[in-house]
This record gives structure tokens, C-alpha cells and sequence, in this order.
């Protein structure tokens, strides 16, 4: 299953009003259309722009109104915290305050080195019974989760979300989040006094560099008891991804997620190593999803020229991956949501989608994009009913009835 972020688009202008999958060479996308089942789908619902995480939540058979609160606890999951159900977790920035705490640098100056130091000095506090684990994510980025009973998620940010804002206190949405917005607001008070204290930033402030003196947790959401990814279809699963966000979904559902040496999550990522590795783990896993951040990024930055190579270099991936592919495995091309390079952002427009291998119906579609996809026999399917349909031409459903 090859998960191309973002990669469906609009017409844009300067492509006479072509798509960038349209005018992408990509003979070995194309390929998987032809040689199979294509159509267009609603990842979410019609008219939902679907979050990289609830999109990916639908892929993988979880609907996300049912299962999704909140993007920190997967965040929390795919820095290596161990998330558990009831369990409330925040996406964090290390960041830099004066002594009124009003924000100074909100990014700390993207500090590079040394956060993982500044983390251990603040995990593992306990505050009216409550554990709180910390840790660092890339450059300035953290996450925390609070552990004990009693917790709601429902709680204002600290982050005021601006440069030279003040620091927020954490409050209460509802009554039962009391104890949540105390944890929270103990919590940053003593790391800000902590951290002030040490010695990473007693060496950053000797050569002018904002201090990351204090950490500002927003985006609070609880995990969600789910049933694991094996247990729910019979499948073990194998998931490879750059970015934490989606390491963590993998590691919630229960996946095996893979890390890839040079698999940056980023427009310089190793695609061919992350193929290679894709083939490797189908040698003890049902299922292997690998997700490509590039098309989305270049959505959000507006750059349609670099889409195209995105989408040009995800067909060398895939030409690799078809190369080395055993004959009894099926491939599933498709997105988790279209970033219109015109919209900077993800949109509601539906995603292409296309299967071919043993036992899949062939349509008349032969290309890869976003108009060719919309004739083709997998039209109007949701998101969440891709791994029924996966499972079907696999003859692994059960019967329904005698
Ligand atoms: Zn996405
Ligand atoms: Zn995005």
C-alpha cells in the first residue's frame, strides 16, 4: 500500500490547467491503473478535509469520528512514548520566554542539539499522582503525555500560538478537566524553573542562542481503546514513514514501524530505500504501508514544479518496488488527502486510487490522475471501506449469510 501524501491536486494555471499528476511522467504509476482497478474516493466523507492522521486512521479500517481525539497522543506514540488508553497527551514546543513569560522565540531559535538532555531533566514528575513523561521530538518540537486517573482532555492550550504572546494558563473546557489544566499549568511552571537551570541552556545563552527555557504544550487529546490492526483483520501489518505523526498511527493500531536510514519525512527523502525496505518486510508481513511526505509539502509550500519531481521520483520508488514484487501481492496506489498547491492546505477533493495484482478486475483506465481515476470501477468508495475491499479481492472476507 503506497500512501503518496497530498499528491492529488486542482488545475493549476501555469500547467494549462493540468494537475501535476496529470503532466508527471510516471510510466510505473500509470502502470498500476492500467493493469487494474482505479476510481476516485472520499477519504473521510464528502466535504471533509481530512488531517494526515484521521486520513490515515480511515485507510487502515478505524473510522476516525469514532476513534480520533486529538493528534497528541499519535504524535506521542511516534516519538517512542508507549500511549495508553485514557492516557493524555499534548504536542509541545521548547521555546523561549522572558522572566514575564511572554513568548520571546516560540521555536527557541529551532534548537537542534541538546533537547533530548533538556527532556530528561523534566520527565518523570508527579503532580496530585499524576506521572508526566516528556520527550523530545525533532528540532523544537516535544510531546507530553500525563498518566494517572481522572484526566480529560478537555483543556485550553499553553501555547498562545504567537510571537511575544503571553504564555497561556491551561484551563478547564469542562469540570472534569480540572485536575488535567492543574497537572498542566504545575507542570510548566517547574520545568520553566528546571530548564532555566541548565546547563544545555546556560551554554546557549553563553553564545547568544535563545534559551529553551520553557515547554508549551497544546493540542491535548486521549487515546482511544482500539482494537489492534492483527486482531481487527488477520493481517500483520508493517508500516514505514518519515514523519512521527504517522509512525505514531502505525504504532497505535499495532504495526511494526520501520525506520529507514535516510527516510527524512522530508523533499529529500531516500524513496528507494524506503522501497527496498518495503520489499524486505513483505517477506514477514500481510501488509506494508509506506507513506511519501513529499507531494505534501510541496502542496503546502505552493510549488507545483516540485510536486511534479516528487511525484517523478515516487515512480522510480515504485518502478523498483513492481521489479522486485512476488507475484501474489497486491498493490494499492493511492493518498490520503489532496494539498492543492492553489490552496496551500489539504482539501476535501476526493483521492485517486488504484489496485492491480492477482484476482483484480482490470477497468479501462490506464492513467494515474485525478480525471482519468474518476471513470474507473473503485469510484465512490470511502476510506474506511478500503481494507473490506482489500481483504475481499484477497479471499480472506467471510461470507455474509449461507
Ligand atoms: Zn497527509
Ligand atoms: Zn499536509
Amino acid at each position: 500500500m503506497i500512501i503518496s501524501d497530498g499528491m492529488p491536486d486542482r488545475p493549476v494555471e501555469e500547467l494549462d490547467f493540468n494537475t501535476p499528476l496529470q503532466v508527471a511522467t510516471k510510466p510505473a504509476i500509470d502502470s498500476v491503473a492500467d493493469r487494474g482497478a482505479s476510481g476516485t474516493m472520499d477519504v473521510i466523507a464528502p466535504g471533509v478535509v481530512p488531517g494526515s492522521d484521521t486520513a490515515h486512521l480511515a485507510l487502515f479500517g478505524y473510522n476516525p469520528f469514532e476513534y480520533y481525539s486529538g493528534r497528541g497522543p499519535f504524535e506521542a506514540a511516534g516519538v517512542g512514548i508507549d500511549c495508553r488508553p485514557g492516557d493524555v497527551a499534548f504536542r509541545c514546543n521548547f521555546s523561549t520566554v522572558d522572566e514575564k513569560m511572554r513568548v520571546v522565540d516560540r521555536r527557541a531559535g529551532r534548537i537542534k542539539s541538546g533537547t533530548a538532555e533538556l527532556a530528561k531533566a523534566i520527565t518523570g514528575m508527579k503532580f496530585e499522582g499524576i506521572e508526566v513523561i516528556f520527550k523530545e521530538a525533532t528540532e523544537h518540537r516535544g510531546a507530553l503525555v500525563l498518566r494517572g486517573d481522572g484526566l480529560d482532555p478537555r483543556v485550553s492550550d499553553v501555547d498562545p500560538h504567537e510571537q511575544y504572546a503571553m504564555v497561556q494558563e491551561c484551563r478547564p473546557l469542562a469540570p472534569q478537566a480540572n485536575l488535567t489544566a492543574r497537572v498542566v499549568n504545575s507542570f510548566v511552571k517547574e520545568s520553566h524553573r528546571i530548564l532555566s537551570e541548565n546547563q544545555v541552556n546556560m551554554e546557549r545563552a553563553s553564545k547568544d542562542l535563545p534559551v529553551a527555557n520553557a515547554v508549551l504544550p497544546r493540542g491535548a487529546g486521549t487515546l482511544r481503546k482500539l482494537e489492534r490492526f492483527e486482531t481487527r483483520f488477520g493481517l500483520k501489518a508493517s508500516g514505514i514513514a518519515g514523519v512521527s505523526l504517522l509512525k505514531g498511527v502505525f504504532r497505535i493500531l499495532g504495526f511494526n514501524s520501520i525506520d529507514v536510514a535516510g527516510a527524512t519525512g522530508g523533499l529529500d527523502t531516500d524513496m528507494l530505500a524506503k522501497g527496498a525496505a518495503a520489499l524486505k518486510a513483505l517477506e514477514s508481513s500481510d501488509l506494508v504501508a509506506i507513506n511519501i511526505k513529499a507531494p505534501d509539502i510541496s502542496g503546502h509550500d505552493g510549488d507545483f514544479a516540485g510536486k511534479v519531481t516528487s511525484i517523478e521520483r515516487i515512480d522510480k520508488m515504485v518502478s523498483e518496488i513492481r521489479t522486485g514484487l512476488p507475484s501474489n501481492v497486491l498493490m494499492v496506489m493511492l493518498s490520503d488527502h489532496s494539498t492543492p498547491v492553489s490552496l496551500r492546505n489539504h482539501s476535501a477533493d476526493p483521492v485517486c486510487i488504484a489496485m492491480s495484482g492477482k484476482g483484480v478486475r482490470v477497468d479501462g483506465v490506464k492513467k494515474f490522475d485525478e480525471i482519468a481515476c474518476s471513470s474507473g470501477m473503485l469510484r465512490g468508495m470511502r476510506g474506511i471501506e478500503l481494507m473490506p475491499t482489500v481483504l475481499g479481492v484477497m479471499g480472506r472476507a467471510e461470507k455474509f449469510g449461507a
